[in-house]
């Protein structure tokens, strides 16, 4: 589904992705692993159109999107979990998932001549639609919920609530553990196993807990300095010599 090829990006001398090659399996949780620095977070901003890349491109389905913004990649099924903004915490966790760009008209000269019967129509199944979401994720009893109340393990649910109400392809999660309860963080791996079995998402997860990974990815994939250092099952990657070596070298 995602193939990058030989991929740079340099911050001034600094070569924080310096060569990455790397493929993800269409209908797979891709695991993406390596020590602090890595690579990971600018690969991941790379990829989602975040950041230009220095030289190397990356494909979807085959198609060039090096470089694409991020709405043209969200309309293509490419999204990338990001934390609710400041703006949103005060809306409730419901609104919060209704203000995600989709079908809705939106605030629209059409929405005079289309009328108001026609919105109602709409704003009514963009709340079917976030209530189906929530009840998905089990977090149907915070709906009315101001999303700034949310712990961080409810707050990253409603990050993968907002991929739903667009119909993902592949989701970057970034970091999904972090600050989270182990609880929590089992209902996260649930969400995200059901996703990709009963919807097909496609997902590369960024994540330090190593109990997460061995759980939820396979393949893994392994960045050190910039560049892929290998891949393989959770088991595989726990006896590389070379894995063992960049880890302990931090
Ligand atoms: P990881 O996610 O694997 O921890 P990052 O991609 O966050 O790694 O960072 C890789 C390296 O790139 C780090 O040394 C970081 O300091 C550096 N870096 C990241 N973003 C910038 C930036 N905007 N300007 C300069 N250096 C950056």
């Amino acid at each position: 589904m995602i193939r990058v090829e030989n991929l740079h990006k340099h911050f001034g001398g600094f070569h924080a992705v310096d060569g990455a090659s790397l493929e993800i399996a269409q209908g797979s949780i891709t695991g993406l692993i390596g020590p602090n620095g890595a690579g990971k977070t600018t690969l991941f901003n790379v990829i989602a159109g975040r950041l230009p890349p220095t030289s190397g491109r990356v494909f979807m389905a085959g198609e060039d999107i090096t470089g694409l913004p991020p709405h043209d990649l969200f309309h293509r099924g490419l999204l990338r979990t990001f934390q609710i903004a400041h703006e949103f915490s005060s809306m409730t966790v419901r609104e919060n998932l209704m203000m995600v760009p989709g079908g809705q008209s939106g605030e629209t000269i059409w929405n005079a001549w289309i009328g108001r019967q026609r919105i109602l129509e709409e704003e009514r199944e963009l709340q079917a639609k976030a209530d189906e979401v929530l009840e998905f994720l089990t977090i149907d009893h915070l709906k009315d919920e101001k999303a700034g109340n949310l712990s961080g393990g409810q707050k990253k649910l409603l990050e993968l609530g907002r991929t739903m109400m667009v119909d993902a392809k592949i989701v970057f999660l970034d970091e999904v553990g972090a600050g989270v309860n182990r609880t929590l963080l089992n209902t996260i791996g649930d969400a995200i196993v059901r996703l990709n079995r009963e919807r097909g998402y496609t997902f590369c997860v960024i994540e330090h807990d190593m109990d997460f990974i061995a759980r939820l990815c396979d393949p893994v994939i392994v960045m050190a300095e910039g560049r892929v250092l290998a891949e393989g099952t959770i088991d595989q990657i726990k006896s590389n010599e070379q894995v063992i070596e960049a880890y302990l070298g931090t």
